[in-house]
C-alpha cells in the first residue's frame, strides 16, 4: 500500500484496511462488536485489536486511536502504515505491539467527537458508582457555548463572552471550566456521561484480555487537534518526579514531558481519561502512558470546531445546508486533507511508535 493509501474517507474503509494489513503481516485480529447499533451506512461498529508478537509477552506497547471519533482517521492511518511497513517483523524480542483500532467507533463512523450519547469518551473513565467530580465553572460556560444558531455573528458573540469570562476568572480556571470535563449538562461540551459508555467497556475488555498479564505496558493514545500545524505534541499525565514520567522522558525525549508546542496557556485539570484508566487497570505492571496530538489549528479554532460539532448534533438537522458546510469544516479541523499534513502524521507517528517499542523493550 503506498503511504497516502492508508488514509480513509470512511470508518468502514479505515477498518477494512487496518484488519487486512494486520492479517497480511502476521498479526492476530480480535473484534469487539457493538451489539446495539450500526454506523450511518449500516456498517458494524467495532473495536478491532491487532496483536503482533507473542500474545503472552511481558513487554507490550499499546497504540490506540479514535478516542475522539473523527480524530481516529489519522491514528488509523498511522497504525495501518506501521503494519504495511513491516512493523510486526521488526519487533524487538519478547515484545508485542497491541493496536486498538477505534476506541469510539460510533464517533469515528459519524465523524463526530463524542459517543452516541454526546459523551466525551476521554472524560468517561471514572467510577460511575461514585458521585461525579464537580466542575462548577462549567455552569457559566454552558449558556455561552450552546447557541441554537451558528452564523458568523453568533460565533463572534460567543468568543467575546468567552474572552470576558477568561479575563474574569483567569487562564487556569477557564481551561478547567471549559474543557476539563463536566457531568452536569448532558447536551454540553466535554460531557463525561452519566454511565459507562459501551466504548469504555470495550476498551477495558480488550485491555484485560490482551494486556493484563504484561509486566511492562505502555500506551500511546493518538489524537489530533491541539498543537502546531505539521507538528505533534505529547501530553504526559504522570506525576512530576515519578518513574513513569522519567521513562516517558527517556523514550521520547524532553518534549514528552515539557509540554513543548502546547498552545494552551494553561492545561485543564482533566477527569476520567482513558490513559489513566489503562494505568489503573494494570496495578502490577510498570505502566508508561502518553497522549500524542498531531496539531492542526490554534486553540481558538479547535474550540470553534467543538462548539460547531455540538451545534451539529443538536441543531444541525433543522439547517441541512448549513450543517453540511459546518461539518466539512469540522472534519477538516480534525482530519485535514492537506497532503503535507498527512505525510507529517505518517513520518512522525513512525518515529513515535518506534521509540515506544525500543523503550518498552528495555
Ligand atoms: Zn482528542
Amino acid at each position: 500500500m503506498p503511504e497516502p493509501a492508508v488514509f480513509s474517507a470512511s470508518y468502514a474503509e479505515a477498518r477494512g484496511k487496518f484488519v487486512d494489513a494486520a492479517r497480511a503481516h502476521g498479526a492476530r485480529v480480535f473484534e469487539y462488536r457493538d451489539p446495539r447499533q450500526k454506523g450511518p451506512d449500516g456498517e458494524a461498529l467495532c473495536l478491532d485489536v491487532a496483536v503482533a508478537g507473542p500474545e503472552d509477552a511481558e513487554r507490550m506497547l499499546v497504540v490506540g486511536c479514535g478516542t475522539h471519533g473523527i480524530e481516529g482517521y489519522s491514528g488509523s492511518a498511522a497504525q495501518t502504515a506501521w503494519l504495511v511497513g513491516g512493523g510486526p517483523a521488526r519487533l524487538p524480542k519478547r515484545t508485542a505491539m497491541v493496536l486498538l483500532h477505534a476506541h469510539n467507533p460510533w464517533g469515528f463512523a459519524h465523524k463526530a467527537r463524542g459517543t452516541e450519547e454526546n459523551v466525551d469518551l476521554n472524560r468517561n473513565f471514572l467510577d460511575h458508582t461514585q458521585p461525579y467530580p464537580d466542575n462548577p465553572g462549567y455552569a457559566e460556560v454552558h449558556p455561552i457555548v450552546t447557541p441554537e444558531t451558528w452564523d458568523d455573528a453568533t460565533q463572534a458573540e460567543v468568543f467575546r463572552q468567552l474572552d470576558q469570562l477568561r479575563e474574569r476568572i483567569g487562564e487556569q480556571a477557564f481551561s478547567t471550566a471549559f474543557n476539563g470535563g463536566q457531568f452536569s449538562h448532558e447536551d454540553g461540551l466535554y460531557f463525561g456521561g452519566r454511565r459507562e459508555q459501551w466504548a469504555n467497556y470495550a476498551f477495558r475488555e480488550a485491555v484485560v484480555k490482551h494486556v493484563a498479564h504484561a509486566k511492562h505496558a505502555a500506551i500511546i493514545d493518538l489524537h489530533t487537534g491541539i498543537g502546531p500545524w505539521l507538528e505533534h505534541i505529547y501530553l504526559c499525565f504522570h506525576a512530576q518526579g515519578s518513574a513513569a514520567r522519567k521513562r516517558a522522558h527517556d523514550w521520547w525525549g524532553e518534549r514528552a514531558v515539557n509540554q513543548a508546542g502546547v498552545t494552551h496557556k494553561a492545561l485543564a485539570s482533566y477527569q476520567g481519561l482513558l490513559v489513566d484508566a489503562f494505568a489503573a487497570m494494570l496495578p502490577k505492571a510498570e505502566v508508561t502512558a502518553v497522549v500524542v496530538e498531531f496539531g492542526t489549528l490554534p486553540r481558538k479554532e479547535i474550540q470553534r470546531a467543538n462548539m460547531a460539532g455540538r451545534w451539529l448534533r443538536y441543531h444541525g438537522a433543522r439547517h441541512p445546508v448549513l450543517a453540511q458546510k459546518v461539518h466539512a469544516q469540522f472534519c477538516e479541523t480534525f482530519y485535514p486533507g492537506e497532503p503535507a499534513w498527512r505525510a507529517a502524521v505518517l513520518e512522525q507517528s513512525a518515529q513515535i511508535l518506534e521509540r515506544g517499542l525500543q523503550g518498552i523493550a528495555g
